[in-house]
């Protein structure tokens, strides 16, 4: 292979890598091992072209081990970003053990062929592995590329193992460097790496963005969806085929005594409490949200009011339930429930938050503790009947 074209790979790999760390900045884990394998690899490639002048041995030794580093780092990188922590030492122990196997391949044996075959296996298994424990993660579109890009990449390693496996005469450095065959492999280990690169990059950039997107739509004291992720799953789930669609608001009784009394501390431990609470009675596909200091609203797709006054009561008896005590508190904690249902002639579901605030409202005006249900207001009605539903 043309020489400048050769420091062409290593610079952009480098180049990679750089962006790869830079990300790991915003907070990716796997991108920290990404950076640091293509940096690695990038390494391995400059080596051997940088120092022709050093002695052949320590040349293929330290290119071997920042290869065996790479492979390592990139099965981590995968192992990492879908969540599994398996394997670690595994494969840390095969890459060792295999550098012993080259180190005499190298230095006592001297056989080429040999090194480049137990550096290549080594290679595909060290990712091989991390690829098979994470072949069930892949849910996204971007991350099912990613994992048969590594598929690619384990394949187009394994088929020059093969190729070394039936290489019948020994080879020498000079005859290996100079042939069409070498020429071909550098290519594919060229298109190879940068679409891995490009293809994780792409990854840990989607990360990034989709991290950023969560933060701005959560609330970061009970880890709900604020009002602006409210509006974003709402409008997901009222785009999608719910039937009937109930909406559930609820606000803390006198919360202002809480934390007059006990502090603001007490009062954001409460709160935390309530988004616990709140968040294990309701049903899966539900939506719930902090939607200012105290007030919460929860949505939920296939239930009509009377169902979601059912899901209301629960909510109220665990609230009561809950032993405050532990929290420092003398006295229980209650909440009021405004309930509503969606009509079809809303025009958005702010209609039907308003309809649900009418009912809490008339919760808190009648004694508190309390669930109203803003009833069966299928028309935009001005002044939507209510009904106290239930005072336990
Ligand atoms: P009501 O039964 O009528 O709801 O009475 P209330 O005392 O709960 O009245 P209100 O809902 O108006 O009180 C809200 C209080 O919640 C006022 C504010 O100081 C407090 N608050 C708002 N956000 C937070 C928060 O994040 N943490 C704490 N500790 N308090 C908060
Ligand atoms: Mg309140
Ligand atoms: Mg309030």
């Amino acid at each position: 292979m043309n020489e400048d074209f050769a420091f062409l790979l290593p610079v952009v790999m480098g180049l990679f890598g750089a962006a790869f760390l830079i990300v790991a900045r915003f907070g990716i884990r796997s991108s920290a091992y990404w950076g640091a394998g293509i940096l690695s690899a990038a390494l391995g490639f400059v080596v051997p072209l940088s120092i022709p002048a050093l002695p052949v041995k320590p040349v293929a030794m330290t290119a071997e081990a920042l290869f065996f580093a790479a492979f390592f780092l990139y099965g981590q990188a995968l192992l990492v970003h879908f969540g599994r922590s398996t394997l670690f030492w595994q494969r840390l122990s095969l890459a060792l053990l295999a550098y012993v196997v080259i180190a005499y391949v190298v230095i006592v044996a001297e056989n080429l062929q040999l090194e480049l075959f137990v550096s290549d296996l080594t290679c595909v298994i060290l990712l091989a592995t991390a690829v098979a424990a994470v072949r069930h993660r892949a849910r996204r579109p971007i991350d099912k590329l990613l994992f048969w890009v590594m598929v690619f990449v384990c394949a187009e390693n394994l088929l020059r193992v093969i190729v070394f496996l039936f290489l019948a005469s020994p080879i020498t450095m000079d005859q290996f460097a100079g042939s069409d065959y070498s020429f071909v492999m550098q290519i594919t280990a060229t298109v190879g790496a940068m679409v891995m690169a490009m293809t994780a990059l792409a990854v840990m950039t989607v990360n990034v963005v989709e991290r950023h997107r969560n933060d701005a739509d959560s609330d970061s004291l009970t880890g709900l969806l604020n009002r602006r992720g409210f509006d974003r799953a709402a409008a997901g789930l009222l785009a999608g085929e719910a039937q009937d669609v109930a909406l559930i608001l609820f606000d803390i009784d006198h919360f202002k005594r809480i934390n007059d009394d006990y502090g603001h501390a007490v009062g954001d431990e409460v709160i935390r409490s309530i988004a616990e609470v709140a968040a294990a009675v309701l049903p899966g596909g539900s939506i719930l949200a902090r939607f200012g200091g105290e007030e919460f609203v929860a949505l939920l797709p296939n239930h009509t009011a009377a169902r979601a006054l059912d899901v209301a009561g629960r909510m109220q008896a665990a609230i009561r339930k809950k032993n405050w005590r532990n929290l420092g508190l003398e006295g229980g904690v209650t909440a009021s429930f405004g309930i509503d249902a969606l009509g079809r002639g809303d025009h958005s579901i702010y209609e039907s938050i308003g309809r649900a605030d009418g009912a809490m409202y008339e919760a808190k005006r009648t004694g508190r503790d309390r669930i109203v249900s803003a009833g069966g207001t299928t028309s935009p009605a001005a002044h939507p009947h209510l009904r106290i539903i239930r005072k336990q």
